[in-house]
């Protein structure tokens, strides 16, 4: 099934003659579990079309259609909502918070959308990761590739539609890199998790499912499966 579908899709910046065309026509397709890089130099798109996945901005033009929802008309409120039942974030810088232990850093998104936690599931995240030990540390007594570990496991307990990792990489170094991207795949299997992530790292890239490459706001190649 189809998790993830884009067509046509299109976000300019600015108007004529000064017009940027991020993204300038857009096909994708991912199906549910599956693990995708988008890769491409600096400017050529990566960020707009994550925010557009994401529901963090609007296209010009096109269709976004997520779980089989078109978010490409939704207003802000809508969007809002939309992200926090459908879409988990991994950021390059973390973004945990620094007075919240490992455990109350994973489960603060589902406590903030006044849901209960599974428990059971949550423990099975956090032994997954390998953070056991970690639960009652407080981020910043973690390495740069265990908060990290705690950002993807925070992104999972909420059993998003998709998980969209921005740079997960951008901080570390490259054999905690290699890591965080071998804990980012096995969860997708194991938990049957989407994956979506944007890096500029080739090495990176080719350890996706499938690498899809962006140029000036198109797809020039797609390799994998
Ligand atoms: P990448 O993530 O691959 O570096 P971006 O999606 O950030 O690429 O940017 C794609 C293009 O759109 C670039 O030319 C960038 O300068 C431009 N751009 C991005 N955001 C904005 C914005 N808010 N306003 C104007 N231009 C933008
Ligand atoms: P970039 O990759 O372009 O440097 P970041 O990865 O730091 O940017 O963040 C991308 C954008 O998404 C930022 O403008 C940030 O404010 C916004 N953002 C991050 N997380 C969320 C969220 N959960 N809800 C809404 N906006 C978010």
């Amino acid at each position: 099934m189809s998790v993830l579908i884009t067509e046509d899709l299109k976000k300019y910046y600015g108007n004529e003659p000064n017009i940027v065309k991020a993204l300038d026509g857009v096909d994708l397709e991912i199906q549910e579990g599956e693990f995708v890089a988008v890769v491409g130099t600096s400017g050529s798109g990566k960020s707009t079309l994550l925010h557009m996945l994401g529901g963090l901005d609007t296209p010009t033009s096109g269709k976004v259609i997520v779980g089989g929802k078109d978010i490409s008309t939704m207003g802000d409120e809508q969007l809002t909502i939309f992200r926090r039942r459908n879409v988990g974030f991994v950021f390059q810088n973390y973004n945990l918070v620094p007075i919240l232990n490992v455990y109350e850093n994973i489960v603060l998104p589902i406590e903030l959308d006044g849901n209960t936690v599974d428990e059971d599931f949550v423990e099975n995240i956090i032994e997954t990761l390998g953070l056991l030990e970690k639960k009652n540390n407080l981020p910043n007594n973690l390495s740069g590739g265990q908060q990290q570990r705690v950002a993807i496991a925070r992104a999972l307990a909420t059993k998003p539609s998709i998980i969209l990792a921005d740079e997960p990489t951008g901080n570390l170094d490259s054999k905690t890199s290699q890591d965080v991207l071998g804990v980012l795949k096995m969860t997708s299997t194991k938990f049957h998790q989407t994956m979506v992530m944007i890096t500029h790292n080739e090495q990176i890239a080719q350890l996706a499912d499938r690498v899809i490459r962006i140029e000036d706001g198109r797809i020039v190649s797609v390799e994998g499966r």
